[in-house]
This record gives C-alpha cells, sequence and structure tokens, in this order.
C-alpha cells in the first residue's frame, strides 16, 4: 500500500550484534536508500522497522511482510506531505488485507542509479525544540535502565505495552541519517541485550520495533530514539494493535 518502501537486509542470525563493519554498511545503506526516496517520491521525513527473533503471522497487524532468509531487516517508508495513507495506517490492516501500489515496472530502473550514486543533499528537518527529552537529566535518574557503548536502554515515559523500552544514543543526534557506525553497532547490542532481559522477565520470545526521522515522520523528540517491544507467539496484545487503538479514523498519531 504504501509505494516509498525500501528495505536493508542481510543474511545471517537476527540476534547476532553487527559488526563496526556491517554498522558502517547499514548506515551508509540508509543515506542511501532515503536519498533514493527522496529525489524519487518526495519523502521528507521516514519510518523504520526493524526485527530480532520475530516474525510476523500471516494476519499480522502493525509489520510489513517478512522477507525470506533476511536475518537483519530495516524497512525504509518514506513520508511526504499530502500522502495516500501513512505506514501506521496501512499496517493498521492486517497482512492478507493489505493491497500493494500499483506496479511501476520503471520504478527499479529510477531507483538504481539513486542507490548507487545517491544526491548528496537531503533534507530531514528535526522536531524543533531546543529542550531535547533525550538529553534532559531526568532521563538518567527516572528512565535509564542500562547502557553501553555510547548507547542508553530508558523505560518510555508512556508504557504501551510490557515488556516496551526505547534504545537511544547517548550523544545528541537528531536523524538516523547521522548516526556513526559505532553507534549502530552498539544500537544491535542493546538490542540483543534487550531481547535477553524481555526472555527473563516476560517470556518473550522476540522483539520488534520502529523509529521515526524527521517531523514529516511525526518525530517528536529531536534525538534519535528506537521503540523496542517484546513479542511471542502467545502475547495476550500485540503493540501495534494498541498503538492503532489510540488512532482516531483517518488521524494519524504522532509516534
Ligand atoms: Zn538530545
Amino acid at each position: 500500500m504504501i509505494d516509498a518502501h525500501l528495505a536493508l537486509y542481510r543474511p545471517g542470525r537476527q540476534d547476532a550484534v553487527l559488526t563496526p563493519d556491517v554498522g558502517r554498511d547499514m548506515i551508509e545503506a540508509y543515506r542511501a536508500a532515503t536519498a533514493a526516496l527522496q529525489a524519487e517520491f518526495g519523502s521528507a521525513g521516514f519510518m523504520i522497522t526493524f526485527a530480532v527473533n520475530w516474525q510476523p503471522d500471516h494476519d499480522a497487524i502493525g509489520e510489513p511482510d517478512s522477507i525470506a532468509d533476511a536475518g537483519c531487516a530495516v524497512h525504509i517508508f518514506g513520508r511526504r506531505a499530502g500522502e495516500m495513507i501513512s505506514p501506521v495506517r496501512a499496517m493498521t490492516l492486517q497482512r492478507s488485507r493489505r493491497r500493494p501500489p500499483a506496479p511501476d515496472p520503471k520504478l527499479g530502473d529510477r531507483l538504481r542509479p539513486l542507490l548507487a550514486d545517491p544526491p548528496a543533499t537531503v533534507i530531514v528537518e528535526p522536531p524543533p525544540g531546543e529542550l531535547c527529552d533525550g538529553c534532559a537529566g531526568s532521563v538518567l535518574t527516572d528512565q535509564e535502565r542500562w547502557r553501553g557503548g555510547g548507547v542508553r536502554v530508558i523505560r518510555p515515559r508512556r508504557v504501551l505495552i510490557d515488556p516496551h523500552v526505547l534504545v537511544l544514543p547517548v550523544r545528541h543526534v537528531a536523524s538516523l541519517r547521522d548516526l556513526e557506525p559505532d553507534e549502530v553497532t552498539s544500537l544491535s547490542a542493546r538490542l540483543v541485550e534487550s531481547l535477553r532481559q524481555f526472555r527473563l522477565g516476560s517470556g518473550s520470545t522476540g522483539l520488534s520495533g520502529f523509529a521515526n526521522d524527521g517531523v514529516a515522520a511525526r518525530q517528536e523528540t529531536p534525538h534519535v530514539h528506537l521503540h523496542v517491544y517484546g513479542r511471542s507467539v502467545g502475547e495476550p496484545v500485540n503493540p501495534y494493535q494498541r498503538l492503532a487503538a489510540y488512532l482516531p479514523p483517518g488521524a494519524q498519531r504522532p509516534v
């Protein structure tokens, strides 16, 4: 249902920590993909989704189709003013009820050169505000659960389900595009640790999550943060279903 949609993936274990080389590749690929989506579709912001040891079932709500054999997979959705439907809205439909966008046989031919040689100037406008919730001292005193490698894991102020954490770099960085490769590696290490904690605390077998990049993607805090939910086949609540329940008809919830 979303035309501006690309995915980054590589084979391998989903719960392996990304090496610095892979972290560098992932961030370079993200920069190229977002530049290509901006050039092709006018995307001004981006939503990413990701999962570790988690494959949604055939009728899942809130998650993109899985990619066969993908170990680490990150879906990237371009957001723009006037879009037909937001990815959050599109994915509140069960997967079996979603309709793909009309095929565009030339799309691949247009995207390939953009991905190979991405435009240098990409504007992703961060949320306004001088006071950053991600840098506030209260994050350390009230919310932080642990940290490592320049990345902290915190409890959100608005807990959607249990387990739910936010994972964010300690350094102030507004856009996913501006992450350093070692921060990508450290983010992945904290995700693997979060899954271990979720297993112990809630019996989760996997996790999934998302992040918003730029005001056009409804990013609220000008500091990169990943929303991370523990998942299991027998879970009482699908977090995306609960997220969707916050949405009045026709409106987008800022997430
Ligand atoms: Zn900050």
